[in-house]
């Protein structure tokens, strides 16, 4: 549940998404809202009086879903319920059909009762709080208030609350007032929203002294802590700004961040909750508070509609992207993006844009973050920065407050490009599956002057080719910085026939990994999300352990067993095993394991060496009895295939460090220390023999030196001020 690191964190924000939604008609209902929250007995009191929209009021057959046990009663004598016998869904959840006064468009009803639903892990869909003692979280999701189905809503919300208490919702907070044994707040959000939420809690709350208006940030945290509100505050003013000049004005009166009661990362309109743990780790507000604060434009300012999630990919790349970007660590960034899919994304799991909703694996994740912050990489890199950020804010600017899908996006860009952009909106987002690049017969041929370079380009993914633009580079004899270009590729086969001013000795195909596509096993260095994404896994474990490691290696072994989803997760004591099978992703645990010597020569390529006591990774030293190390490597008798090598000599620590590795599936190798124990050291191990790097022949027989070239450099889409 917990959220504990940077690499999965970034991709924990979940929308809560109603679950039905109609695409055309967008009516908005309007409720009044008084809400009495009686924490200790985990009940709310409610009176609701709704404003119907014409288009749902004329309606014969009007129903509408509430939690169920709430008992709802019509104020006015003229309006009738009748509970449906059929229609209840999901246990919790009651339907009802209304009948409205004759001439009406308006009924106040009243209800009560306890909100039972249960507070779901944060590995699903949905989040679902509870009305408990530690704090109340009521939204959509919730059906605290009656749901007519795909309806946007507005409302106004008075809150009664115990003393001392706070609470959040969308919009601008009109009043608080205290008064003995209570605290009563309004909030109000006139623009069609998604959902009402109300969050409430016994809350310190923080806001910004020079309160720049038009935008106001707030902290609320469980704890009082004025330092770290002050940089939440700092960081909320510095993100608003830059992303308001990117893609128009900020769409609220404020933004807030919330101290949650349980470890999340949910970005809301105009506020975030996040985990009492996550807050206080200071790469969070570099990383996942940016993202959160951007949804505010996508996903919780314009929404997405039910044809397809895009919220998610363009918020991963204008936040986490562009952050790295600004850093110089984008080419990074996108190749891990594209090793998740190759490695989570099996044809099996394959689904195209068009059908992503929400994160609930790494699998969907995958396509719905990473393949879409891919999609949106190579609209910008093809539009030029300039037109695709018109285009943004164009669509930004008509779809504000409203649902809109993958077809207006595409309408906005072709708008202000004049290009027409059915290909590209076509495969890569209702098409499953990514294409897959390889490269042949490269020759580097005296042409005059200069030289020629003459290649074989090719798609191998089955199904029609991909329409793309492929970046190449070559680099060439006396120059540090490769020569640069892009090819268009409309067959799946393209013969390269480039002019150079110089002898070529190396062909680079998308060197900076600005296509979205399958990757090659060489292409990527050994990584944990390759172990976990792997169809078939054999944990091999240490019978010359001592007990009590033993015990705890095989409960780590036998939980990953019991928890797989599409693996089958074998286990095995090494001395059972005459060798390691070749045809399954190998775990090998424990500092007494009798294959460890294979894993050993399989890092031999690797800036690491291994002894009985000690591990050396990038002269880093980490000993046997203080760190506990995880590091990948090439299964030694299938190079497809990662084996995986995990040893802590401490039982108690094991449990937590095999759950935290989980959040780290980028990286080759790690290490942690201490009694949570901390990541001490991670990183990738070096790539060096892309299939895509290819030595061009030469008519003399010379050889290519072995050092690569720089590329030139690329300004970020936007610069921190
Ligand atoms: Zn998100």
């Amino acid at each position: 549940m917990a959220r504990l690191t940077r690499s999965l964190f970034l991709f924990s924000c979940l929308l809560l998404i109603l679950l039905a939604r109609i695409a055309s008609a967008q009516p908005v209902v309007h409720h009044d809202i008084a809400v009495t929250v009686y924490p200790e007995e985990g009940h709310i009191e409610v009176e609701d009086t709704i404003h119907l929209p014409a288009e749902l009021a004329t309606k014969r057959d009007l129903t509408f879903i509430l939690h169920a046990g709430l008992e709802p009663i019509p104020v006015e004598p003229a309006a009738a319920l009748t509970r449906l016998k059929t229609g209840v869904r999901d246990g919790g959840l009651e339907q009802f059909h209304i009948r409205l006064p004759a001439d009406g468009n308006t009924v106040t009803l009243r209800y009560a009762g306890p909100i039972r639903r249960p507070l779901l892990s944060t590995e699903t869909k949905q989040t679902i709080g509870p009305v408990s003692p530690a704090g109340v979280h009521l939204s959509g999701a919730s059906y605290w208030y009656p749901v007519f189905g795909g309806e946007l809503v507005s409302f106004r919300l008075r809150a009664r609350l115990p003393e001392g208490w706070r609470s959040m919702s969308q919009g601008t907070r009109e009043a608080r007032n205290t008064a003995p044994g209570e605290a009563l707040e309004r909030w109000s959000e006139h623009r069609p929203q998604e959902d009402i939420q109300l969050v409430a809690a016994r809350l310190h709350e923080y806001v910004e002294e020079q309160g720049q208006e038009p935008v106001r940030a707030m902290a609320l945290l469980r704890e009082p802590d004025r330092a770290l509100a002050l940089r939440y505050l700092a960081a909320t003013r510095q993100y608003i700004e830059l992303y308001s000049r990117l893609l128009g004005p900020y769409p609220y009166k404020k933004f807030a961040l919330v101290e949650n009661f349980w470890d999340s990362g949910y970005g809301m309109p105009s506020f975030t909750l996040l985990g009492p743990r996550i807050i206080r780790f200071p790469f969070i507000l570099h990383t996942s508070y940016p993202h959160e604060i951007l949804h505010n434009w996508w996903g919780n300012g314009v929404y997405p509609d039910h044809t397809g999630n895009w919220s998610e990919g363009l918020t991963a790349y204008l936040a986490d992207h562009l952050l790295r970007e600004q850093r110089g660590e984008d080419v990074v960034y996108r190749r891990s993006a594209l090793q998740r899919y190759t490695d989570y994304v099996t044809s099996e799991r394959d689904f195209p844009l068009t059908e992503f909703l929400a994160r609930h694996s790494e699998a969907t994740q995958a396509v719905g973050y990473d393949k879409g912050m891919m999609f949106f990489h190579m609209l910008r890199r093809q539009l030029g920065d300039e037109a695709f950020l018109r285009g943004l804010r164009r669509f930004y600017r008509d779809h504000l407050f409203r649902r809109a899908g993958f077809a207006e996006l595409r309408k906005s860009l072709e708008a202000v490009s004049g290009r027409d952009l059915e290909t590209e909106f076509r495969q890569w987002t209702q098409r499953p599956g990514a294409p897959q690049l390889a490269v042949s017969d490269v020759r580097a041929l005296p042409d005059g002057a200069g030289y020629r370079l003459t290649a074989v380009l090719e798609q191998t993914q089955p199904g029609p080719a991909y329409s793309l633009e492929v970046p190449v580079a070559v680099q060439i004899e006396g120059q540090e910085r490769a020569w640069q270009t892009t090819v268009r590729m409309d067959a799946s086969r393209l013969e390269l026939n480039l002019d150079l001013p110089g002898r070529p000795w190396r062909l680079l195909v998308d060197p900076e990994f600005d296509l979205m596509r399958r990757l090659d096993r060489r292409e990527i260095p050994p990584a944990l999300s390759q172990i976990f994404g792997a169809e078939q896994v054999l944990v091999v474990l240490p019978a010359g352990a001592p007990a009590e490691l033993r015990q705890a290696y095989r409960a780590v072994a036998r939980g990953w067993a019991q928890g797989a989803d599409a693996n089958a997760v074998q286990v095995r004591w090494d001395n059972e095993l005459e060798q390691l099978p070749p045809d399954r992703a190998v775990w090998l645990f424990g500092w007494e394991n009798r294959f460890r010597p294979q894993l050993t020569a399989a890092l031999a390529g690797q800036q690491a060496s291994l002894d009985r006591n000690r591990v050396t990774i990038e002269s880093r030293v980490l000993r046997r009895a203080e760190h506990g190390v995880v590091a990948v490597a090439r299964h030694p008798h299938n190079p497809e295939l990662p084996t995986a090598w995990l040893a802590y000599d401490r039982p108690q620590g094991l449990p937590a460090l095999a759950r935290k590795i989980r959040h780290y599936g980028t990286y080759s190798y790690l290490a942690f220390a201490g009694s949570a124990p901390d990541n001490i050291l991670k990183g990738q191990w070096p790539v060096a023999d892309s299939p895509l790097w290819v030595e061009a022949a030469q008519s003399d027989g010379a050889t290519a030196p072995k050092r690569l070239p720089s590329f030139a450099p690329r300004p970020a889409l936007a610069e921190v001020r």
